[in-house]
């Protein structure tokens, strides 16, 4: 083999993932740097759950393998773009269009087939957290 590829040669893939239909696989090819669970009104209506946890990749660290082609994308803000599958419905990423974070995105935990096992480094809009979500004895401090 001619090593004239560099970039395949040094490529680690740290975690696997895919949509509900599978049409959407991707790879992250680094290690997240942040973890997070998202209580905000948004999140709970996308994920039509409690909240949204998602990991922070740089987009170049996010590869699709395929199914790119069936992937929908609304603005829920100005400056924010989330990525759903239009085929199955599940949420992928989030992220900023411009600005300071737009260089990064939020991808959706749900959708990783790899076990992810690092902690979730905060929670935030807890001010919006559904009164009949209750918090998991894991995420209540210990006395
Ligand atoms: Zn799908
Ligand atoms: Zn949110």
């Amino acid at each position: 083999m001619a090593d004239n590829n560099e970039t395949l040669q040094q490529e680690k893939v740290y975690y696997q993932g895919s949509c509900l239909c599978k049409a959407v696989r991707f790879e992250l090819l680094a290690e997240p740097q942040t973890a997070s669970h998202c209580h905000c009104t948004m999140c709970q209506k996308q994920h039509g759950a409690a909240f949204a946890s998602y990991a922070r990749v740089r987009h170049s660290e996010l590869r699709y393998l395929c199914g790119e082609g069936v992937i929908k994308s609304y603005a829920s803000s100005k400056t924010v773009r989330r990525r759903f599958c239009s085929e199955c419905g599940s949420n992928l990423t989030w992220g900023y269009t411009e600005g300071k974070w737009s260089e990064w995105v939020a991808v959706a935990l749900g959708c990783f087939d790899t076990p992810f096992t690092q902690d979730i480094t905060r929670e935030i809009h807890l001010e919006d957290m559904a009164p009949w979500w209750e918090p998991s004895a894991k995420s209540l401090k210990p006395e």
